[in-house]
Order: structure tokens, then sequence, then C-alpha cells
């Protein structure tokens, strides 16, 4: 009988305890590092892959741009870490990613408004989105009750 292949999986950086959030902190969910314990694990921080450094000035999607709390248009940066990502997942024959849920870059259906002020829309992150439109299934560390049935 052929032996199953272990599951590759994009994974946030942050969710698994890299210190790599604007602020130098992580996210880090003990329950999603279980899930992943028996996967093969990419770990990926979109917006340091773009070249911004940690921590760094905070940025929000506002009408399809990307904008730092500065004020500066950041956009560059997140659509060069979204196309490293995509080349990661493309490379490596990935088909699945579980991205930091509201972010920027990793949001799946959900990301901050550009207003600074905590408010969440409709919406995807600039890595999410990409790696959606090419193919690849994105979810959040809230769908481990999903992902445990289907993996
Ligand atoms: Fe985490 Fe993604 Fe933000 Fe990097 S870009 S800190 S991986 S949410």
């Amino acid at each position: 009988m052929k032996k199953e292949e272990k599951k590759k999986v994009i994974v946030s950086a942050c969710l698994l305890g890299e210190n790599c959030k604007y602020d130098g902190t992580n996210n880090y969910n003990e329950r999603l590092a279980q899930f992943l314990e028996d996967k093969i694990v990419f770990k990926v921080c979109p917006e340091q892959l773009g070249g911004l450094p940690t921590p760094r000035v905070p940025s929000e999607i506002r009408n399809g741009s990307v904008f730092n709390k500065d004020g500066d248009d950041v956009s560059y940066y997140f659509t060069k870490g979204a196309l490293e990502t995509l080349k990661i997942a493309q490379e490596n024959e990935i088909s699945i990613a579980i991205l930091k849920s509201n972010s920027p870059s990793c949001g799946n259906g959900q990301i901050y408004d550009g207003t600074f002020s905590g408010t969440l829309i409709s919406g995807d992150g600039i890595t999410a989105h990409l790696l959606k439109i090419n193919g690849i299934e994105v979810y959040t560390e809230n769908d481990i009750d999903k992902l445990e049935k289907m993996f």
C-alpha cells in the first residue's frame, strides 16, 4: 500500500511563535502548532519577505493600496511579499495556506478598514488574495475545527 504523503502547508510565521509582528511580538497559537505536528510546514511572513523591518509601523488597506499609520504608501512591500509567498507555494507544490486573520497581508475574508480604528470589513489581505486567485486554499487560525475534519 502506498504510504500516505505528509501534507504541505504554508503558515503565517507569527502564528508559530516567530516575533515577526509589526510590534516585534507574535501570535502563537498552540492548537494550530499541535495540528501541524504531522504536516510539513513552510513558515512565511509576507511583510518580512517583502523587505519590511521588524518592528515596523502598522499598515492597513485603503482603496486597494496599503498605507502605514504614518500615511506612507507601502503597497510595494506588501505586493513583493505576496509574490514571494506565492513563489514558495508554487515551487513546493503547496495547495493550502493557514494565515493570520485580519492582517493586511494574511487576513482572509476580513481585514481592518484602513482607518486604524480597529474596525473590520470584508476583504482579504494582499497575500491571501494572491494565493486564492492562484488556486491555493486559504484558511485562518480560526478554522482549525474545519481543518481537523479535512486533514
Ligand atoms: Fe504574521 Fe502575516 Fe503579519 Fe507576518 S505579515 S506578522 S505572518 S500576519
